[in-house]
């Protein structure tokens, strides 16, 4: 008998692992509350498939960087301390991942993810036929200052160690590798340049990637539909209770990016999630316009630049301030006079759209993937600011461990269970 998973959320976590479960030959429903897919932090990202730029937000420079995060209103991370529990809770845990050990394992867990990530989406890519403004020009990550430059590069020797191959850039070859960067040409001192890095638009991703599964794998998408709980009956999950009334299913999986905590927490589950607010600008690029054509990653204002066909998608900013804060429209205009300063001809600045997302972020930046403590029950959540770069290996794995198969990689790390525990890597990935 065919075996029914019903798949919770479909931003591009969700979608993607409906892809790759109805190709295994699942029954598969996916509950979305909106009406189509990734309305929420899967519809209109930073646009980068960055697999080899995956270092955590924790880290030891955290520490030195927190008064400016707490004070300076023109940060590129802000942190505004409210009343909420939950902040607190995961700023707790943040700040014990910020050793130099943590970081660096985390570091290497991230690279090895995005490693896997990137073959499951060439395969996906060899095997299907999508139109999301995919290209494969390189990530340029450029440094304003010495000292950053100097980490950069030290961090560069440490993921050299495992297999990811990138270059150390003068100012005078950054802009040879990317000519619209001439405008702040005098103030670079250098860039780290990784030419196997991609782009494309996750948005049109998750939406033609949902109309496949459909036309292809018949799963089953219930737009419009609230999940309002899990029903739970001797140790496993029975239903799923939706504002359509219950869905029946042999497994679940857990998509819901930011509403996973909530979903969870009345079974006992308590993950440590925090939504990280971020702002984008898509520009229309026209004749005459000199946009990028590489990825580009300011870091000194931490804005990332990602040509979508037509479009330059610019996206920046970590804030941990309220939902629909006052504070929003200051920071996306301060996005928009950074990437104008930066950029001037790169695209009709007069036409931009304008988009605030939150990333589903945990406080060591690594999902949330597999196993719970319902063997019928598994999560896919939690990816932060990675979810496009590793939602192809997240669903794959979960989709094996699902199957019962033995993962390409070791899922350990990123499970709920024992994903603290001190690992030693050696291995190139
Ligand atoms: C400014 C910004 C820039 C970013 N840039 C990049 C980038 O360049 N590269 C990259 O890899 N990542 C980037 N990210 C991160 C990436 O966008 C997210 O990690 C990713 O979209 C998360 O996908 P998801 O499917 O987990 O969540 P979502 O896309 O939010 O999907 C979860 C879905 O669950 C649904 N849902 C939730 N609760 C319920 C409920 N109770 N009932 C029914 N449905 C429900 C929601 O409606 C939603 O559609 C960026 C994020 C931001 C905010």
């Amino acid at each position: 008998m065919t075996m029914h998973v019903c798949v919770l959320g479909g931003g591009v976590v969700g979608v993607t692992t409906a892809y790759f479960l109805a190709r295994e030959g699942y029954q598969v429903t996916v509950v979305e509350k909106h009406t189509q897919a990734a309305a929420e932090a899967s519809f209109a990202n930073g646009g980068q498939l960055s697999y080899s730029y995956v270092a955590p937000l924790a880290g030891p420079s955290v520490l030195s960087h927190l008064p400016g995060w707490l004070l300076s209103r023109t940060a590129p991370l802000r942190f505004r301390p409210s009343l909420d529990v939950d902040q607190w809770k995961w700023c707790c845990e943040f700040l014990r991942h910020c050793t130099s050990a943590r970081s660096r394992q985390t570091t290497v867990e991230l690279l090895r993810l995005g490693a896997y990530s990137r073959t499951v989406m060439q395969e996906l890519m060899t095997n299907e036929s999508l139109d999301f403004a995919f290209n494969k020009s390189g990530k340029l990550v450029v440094y304003r200052n010495a000292e950053d430059f100097a980490g950069a590069r030290k961090q560069m020797d440490f993921q050299a160690g495992f297999g990811v191959e990138q270059s150390a850039l003068d100012a005078d070859a950054c802009i040879a590798v990317e000519p619209a960067l001439e405008s702040i040409h005098q103030k670079l001192v250098g860039g780290i340049y990784t030419a196997s890095e991609e782009a494309g638009d996750c948005h049109l991703f998750t939406r033609e990637l949902s109309r496949l599964a459909t036309e292809k794998y018949g799963v089953r998408f219930l737009f419009g539909t609230q999940l309002h709980g899990l029903r739970q009956e001797s140790g496993k999950v029975v239903a799923a209770q939706t504002s359509e009334g219950d869905i029946i299913a042999d497994d679940y999986i857990v998509a819901l990016g930011n509403g996973s905590p909530n979903l969870l927490h009345p079974l006992g589950i308590n993950l440590t999630m925090y939504p990280l607010k971020g702002y984008s600008l898509t520009v229309p690029v026209n004749l005459g316009n000199v946009a990028p054509k590489v990825s580009v990653t300011d870091l000194h204002h931490k804005i990332v630049y990602a040509r979508l066909g037509d479009q330059l998608r610019i996206a920046g900013m970590v804030d941990m301030t309220p939902a629909g804060s006052k504070e929003d429209s200051a920071r996306i205009r301060l996005l928009q006079s950074q990437a104008q300063a930066t950029m001037p001809n790169a695209g009709d600045f007069s036409a931009t759209q304008i988009w605030t997302g939150s990333r589903p972020t945990t406080p060591d930046s690594k999902p949330l993937l597999g196993a719970t403590r319902f063997p019928n029950l598994w999560l896919n959540t939690g990816q932060g600011s990675l979810g496009f770069t590793l939602a192809a290996a997240s669903a794959k794995l979960v989709t094996d461990a699902v199957r019962g198969r033995t993962t390409r990689i070791d899922i350990s790390p990123y499970q709920l269970a024992g994903r603290n525990e001190a690992r030693t890597y050696e291995f190139a990935i």
